[in-house]
């Protein structure tokens, strides 16, 4: 922001910053009617120091004032897509539908994805999300034979690279079929082992699906890894895969967290078999998240030039009424599956708050994008405004949901352990020697 000059070394004091009641930890006070509270924070050493309530003290010295903006806890996005990401332009999906993604992946895959291919997109994906104000990703990979030996190694070294700016994590992604190849797989989850990964896959329905689900499970369970399920993408009723996964963690008492995402097909079945499946969600400890942009723009996408009647998303109030944390992520950015998204997480809010109705009230809907999915990515200090917590923080113009929501905000100031960072957004023209020109 043009007119806030903050410090890039040194203490100083954050003053009469709005921070919402859902996402700061040990302020008292009367929140306003958009359930935000004023407060000052004092930040050192890349920490937050303390977090005092503004009051109608004067602004204290070494100030930077606020004057009643916004400040959100650096954001958390744990479903994306970064290997897949900007490839539009060389690889369009030819009728925006599932399938025609799907294949247009599949070509895009085998024609180009070299090492320096997925790297130069990867970083591409991380500066950006990075001037947005993400601080933790976490990234699908495309799995398929031979990609997990190119992908998993760049993923790496990305991570490395990245370190201190971004906390990058890796799921594989591999289509339920493919587990059938169980020496394959088997060894694919040592891969993933190997480089701290989440195991992770695509489920649908296919007669053996169970069978496939529970040997996700026990490969998961012999290497002490995490799960990461892309499941029922898609408004077909028969597909209950959320279903048998809930009961597959029951039935192996699995102790790992597990994700799963999309879930669009629960929105559309009968009123009991929901109900049935929300219990178990909840029974087995899964987190859901959905990923609103992506699925407005692949479900309900007809091919006879009639209007969508349906938005795609999961029945994201209903689990967290049951106690199933949920939230929301970018998932595919300029790709096939998505031809729009910039990895920002204030978009992703925003739109969330528009397609599945994130407001009246705001209640903790705001963790959606922070401190929930910091939980299942095992980042306990990510996604809160806390003493003691590192100060990764966004500022906004905005001083309430209605002003933080209806512009981008692209000025927004990006704070990195107590230090303003530079919002380089990376030019689009960077990649046209890797994904052509349009
Ligand atoms: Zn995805």
């Amino acid at each position: 922001m043009t007119n806030l000059s903050i410090p890039t070394d040194g203490w100083y004091v954050l003053a009469d910053a709005r921070v919402h009641a859902s996402t700061v930890d040990g302020l008292a006070g009367q929140a306003d009617r958009d359930g935000f509270l004023r407060a000052d924070l004092a930040i050192a050493d890349g920490r937050i120091k303390a977090i005092a309530p503004r009051g109608d003290k004067p602004i204290p010295p070494r100030a930077v004032d606020l004057a009643g903006r916004i400040v959100l806890p650096a954001f958390v996005d744990c479903h994306t897509h970064l290997d897949k990401g900007q490839t539009w332009t060389r690889m369009p999906n030819p009728d925006g539908s599932f399938m025609g993604a799907l294949t247009a992946v599949g070509n895009d895959r085998m024609a180009f994805w070299n090492s320096t291919d997925v790297a130069r997109r990867m970083d591409f994906g991380l500066r950006t999300a990075y001037a947005h104000g993400t601080r933790a990703i976490r990234t699908h990979l495309d799995s398929i034979f031979p990609q997990e030996t190119i992908s998993w190694d760049v993923f790496t070294e990305t991570r490395e690279a990245w370190k201190g700016r971004i906390e990058l994590q890796a799921a594989s992604l591999v289509g339920a079929e493919q587990i059938r190849e169980a020496e394959w797989f088997s060894r694919l989850a040592d891969r993933v082992a190997r480089a701290g990964g989440v195991l992770g896959a695509v489920t649908y329905l296919i007669p053996d699906i169970v069978e496939m689900i529970d040997r996700a499970f026990l490969e998961a369970m012999e290497r002490g890894l995490d799960l990461d399920f892309h499941a029922d993408e898609t408004d077909d009723v028969a597909s209950v895969t959320l279903r048998l996964i809930a009961e597959a963690a029951i039935r192996h008492r699995f102790e790992g967290r597990i994700l799963v995402g999309h879930c669009c097909s629960l929105s559309r079945q009968p009123d009991d078999e929901v109900l049935r499946t929300l219990d178990l969600c909840a029974e087995a400890g899964l987190a859901v998240v959905s990923l609103p942009m992506c699925n407005m723009y692949l479900q309900d996408r007809r091919a006879n030039g009639t209007t969508p009647r349906w938005r795609g998303i999961t029945l994201l109030h209903e689990l967290k009424a049951r106690g199933v944390p949920v939230m929301v992520a970018s998932d595919n950015t300029r790709d096939p599956f998505y031809a729009y998204g910039d990895l920002d997480m204030l978009e992703v809010y925003r739109q969330a708050t528009r397609i599945a109705h994130f407001d009246h009230p705001v209640g903790d809907w705001p963790r959606t994008v922070g401190a929930t999915p910091a939980t299942v990515m095992r980042l306990e200090d990510a996604g809160r405004i806390a003493a003691g917590a590192s100060a990764d923080l966004v500022v906004f113009r905005g001083r309430s949901w209605t002003e933080l929501l209806s512009r981008p905000e692209s000025d927004r100031a990006v704070i990195r352990a107590g230090a303003a960072i530079d919002r380089v957004i990376p030019d689009y023209s960077e990649l046209d020697d890797v994904v052509g020109r349009p």
